[in-house]
């Protein structure tokens, strides 16, 4: 039988999730290698006990305990199952046929699939030296443009642009134009050159910045993130186009134990011995002979071009699974010491250097 679908079904590029395989090494979806704290843990199992009542359609507890930490008013702050979820509802919310989409390319891999489910036209401007390259960018900006996502840092590459250069790239959007920093990677960033772009939202109102649970506080099972927009608009319309009761109460709750001062120093000292290691694979992997970008994520890419695939399989056969982009690169997730090591292993004993 054949049903009609829409037109852009035909062409919509897939989303290839990092892959689980039994018995290996997952360094494949930038996950954080230990599983939550007891505390959080004991939390969800207490949510478990009203599963059989809908959630907090809102997420209101969690929602004004992140607008206290932020210092907004709730009503610009939102929650989402997962900041992926957000993205989608930004498109929603955002575009439409004859509309732009514009985005750094090679980035996040909803960006593009977002942008063609909404009918408009996706702007990919490649990146320079696998960073964002704002001033072309805002050189694509036009009267068509609606959306706009900049990944800082970046998946996958790793990278991350500077305050000036983001600073000068929202000047040049115009103010009605819905402006995405998505800082899935905010917590490992350590190069103080790098924005936390909460601290640009009062000059640019036009800006939603998105952040989630799912990395540096290690929940991304459970599905939650939110944003910060400089406007209460942008939320409101993510909340009219969002599914009903999209983010369980197991999920809020998690994020809420999360954010308690006790819970939140231990995650953060988790994601401080991710850092370390971060560097410490780079390193090894340019002494090794690799060519990688700065780090400022929990992964590292190696610019393999027309050997990526070759690598992930080699990467496969030792029991390591890893992300690769088929022509492009590897994006390597940052595991445990010993996790690293099995990579650091394949990595050297791998016959071309790129
Ligand atoms: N943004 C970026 C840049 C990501 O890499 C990811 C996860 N792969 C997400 C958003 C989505 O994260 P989640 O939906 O788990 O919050």
């Amino acid at each position: 039988m054949t049903v009609r679908l829409r037109e852009a079904m035909a062409t919509l590029p897939g989303y290839v999730p990092g892959r689980t395989v039994a018995g290996a090494i997952k360094l494949a979806s930038n996950e954080t290698p230990l599983p939550p704290l007891p505390y959080v843990v004991e939390r969800i199992a207490q949510a478990a006990q009203t599963a059989n009542r809908y959630p907090d359609n809102w997420s209101t507890e969690l929602v004004e305990a992140l607008a206290a930490r932020h210092g907004v008013e709730a009503e610009r702050v939102v929650a989402g199952c997962g900041s992926v979820s957000l993205i989608h509802q930004l498109a929603a919310a955002v575009a439409q046929p004859a509309d732009e989409v514009l985005y750094g390319w090679r980035s996040f891999e909803t960006y593009p699939i977002v942008a063609a489910i909404s009918g408009a036209d996706p702007v990919a401007v490649p990146l320079r030296d696998h960073v964002h390259d704002l001033s072309a960018m805002a050189a694509h900006v036009s009267e068509r443009t609606r959306l706009v996502f900049v990944c800082n840092p970046n998946n996958p590459t790793s990278t991350a642009v500077h305050r000036d250069e983001l600073v000068r790239f929202l000047d040049a959007v115009p103010d009605d134009v819905v402006v995405v920093i998505d800082e899935a990677y905010h917590e490992f960033v350590t190069d103080a050159r790098v924005p936390d772009a909460l601290t640009l939202l009062d000059d640019h109102p036009n800006l939603i910045v998105l952040r989630t649970f799912s990395k540096a506080y290690g929940l991304a099972g459970l599905r939650i993130g939110y944003g910060v927009s400089g406007n209460p608009e942008v939320p409101g319309a993510l909340r009219q186009v969002q599914s009903p009761f999209a983010v369980t109460t197991l999920a809020q709750q998690a994020a809420l134990a999360s954010l308690e001062p006790e819970a939140e120093s231990q995650l953060m000292a988790r994601v401080k011995d991710i850092v370390i290691e971060r560097d410490r694979v780079r390193e090894t992997l340019i002494a090794q002979g690799w060519t990688v970008p700065q780090s400022e994520a929990n992964f590292v890419w190696l610019r393999l071009g027309e050997a990526t695939m070759d690598f992930s399989a080699a990467c496969d056969a030792a029991g390591v699974s890893v992300r690769p982009f088929a022509g492009d690169g590897a994006r390597v997730s940052i595991g445990t010491p010993e996790e690293n090591d099995a990579f650091l292993t394949v990595a050297a004993a791998y016959p071309t250097r790129t």
